[in-house]
């Protein structure tokens, strides 16, 4: 079935986030054509009802003892399953996360197959043909967005940075859910996942909040990230940061934003005490509405925002945070 497959991700036993963020990058950049996702997991048996209302033709599931968890416990078994898979359903274009995941199946499954690769792409757009993808990646440190077409005949593999679409809603479909059979291909894989640490996570997660309230240099110490925790936790978002507030120890690196941090898309985006810098930006354009709290009117972060404060933080945070609460108890 030629068209575009997905290398789906699970958490929790559900479709992940990423995965539901390239089912909105496949929509809108080849409308029309047939989208499929594929999990890997050693019984997929579970989660096969969340599976049937995903808005896609098909849903693909691969099974075998080396694929547990995902096929996170080691790279190679999941890409023998995906290039076997490729090779039978011949898709134009595959979408991977770029997560720790996508970020090693993805080139190891192309490498096998010879196809091309793009990776850390923050869109993906079609060709004025339909066929040749069009893929934007951040180049010099993220100074400069790079365009690249992706020519030629071949299966296309595409590794998408997560955070750079929002999420599609994991239902109204009625896919036809397919068993591939991958006993014939899959060995034990060599490279084995020892063990996973999770991190302490209170409150909303940094990559799914609708509402980010970052904080920066300009934020001058660790204390006051303490009244955007406050700020966030009212509007029920998370904290976000810059690399200075981060290098500087004020904050743990986890909450940084931009590109060596982490990227994000939520509804709201507040920058406090944060210049603009294009590494930063890289990780939060994608933001529905950006407002800016900064002193220095010239700031570059001005430019990407919608609404601004030109103002100490001290004055403008404050009155913000509570006329936040008052609206919340007016509302009940
Ligand atoms: C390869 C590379 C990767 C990078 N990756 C990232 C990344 O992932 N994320 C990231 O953020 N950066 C990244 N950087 C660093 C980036 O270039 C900037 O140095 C950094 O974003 C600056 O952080 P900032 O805006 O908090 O600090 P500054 O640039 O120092 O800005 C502080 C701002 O606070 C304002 N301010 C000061 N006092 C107040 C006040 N009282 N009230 C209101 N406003 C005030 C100032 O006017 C200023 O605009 C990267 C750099 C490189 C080279």
């Amino acid at each position: 079935m030629p068209g575009v497959l997905i290398a789906g991700e699970l958490a929790g036993g559900r479709p992940a986030g990423v995965t539901a963020q390239l089912i909105t990058a496949a929509g809108r950049a080849f409308p029309g054509h047939a989208v499929s996702v594929a999990f890997c997991g050693d019984s997929l048996v579970d989660v096969g009802p969340f599976l049937k209302t995903l808005p896609l033709s098909r849903v693909w599931l691969l099974q075998h003892p080396a694929l547990a968890d995902g096929g996170s416990g080691g790279y190679e078994a999941p890409a023998e399953a995906f290039a076997a898979l490729a090779e039978h359903a011949t898709p134009d274009v595959m979408l991977f996360a770029r997560t720790d995941f996508g970020a090693n199946v993805g080139p190891r499954l192309g490498f096998r197959l010879g196809a091309s690769i793009a990776q850390d792409c923050t869109s993906v757009t079609a060709g004025v043909q339909g066929g040749t993808p069009t893929v934007t990646r951040p180049v010099y440190g993220g100074s400069a967005l790079a365009e690249f077409e992706m020519g030629g005949t071949g299966l296309k593999v595409i590794i998408i940075r997560p955070g750079a679409y929002s999420p599609a809603a994991l239902e109204g479909g009625s896919p036809e859910v397919v068993s591939f059979d991958v006993t014939a291909v899959v060995r034990e894989s060599r490279v084995k996942l020892i063990s996973t640490v999770k991190e302490a996570q209170a409150g909303v997660r940094l990559e799914d909040a609708k509402i980010v309230i970052s904080g920066g240099r300009g934020l001058g110490g660790p204390e006051p990230f303490k009244q955007l925790a406050e700020l966030a936790g009212l509007l029920g978002g998370a904290v976000g940061a810059s690399r200075a507030a981060c290098d500087a120890g004020w904050i743990d690196h986890s909450h940084q934003v931009g590109l060596t941090g982490k990227t994000v898309s939520p509804r709201l985006y507040v920058a406090v005490g944060i210049s603009g810098a294009s590494q930063h930006m890289a990780g939060c354009s994608g933001s529905g509405t950006i407002v800016v709290v900064n002193r220095d009117r010239e700031a570059n972060i001005f430019k990407e925002a919608r609404f601004g404060v030109v103002g100490d933080w001290q004055k403008v945070l404050p009155a913000f945070a509570a006329t936040v609460r008052d609206l919340g108890k007016a509302a009940g």
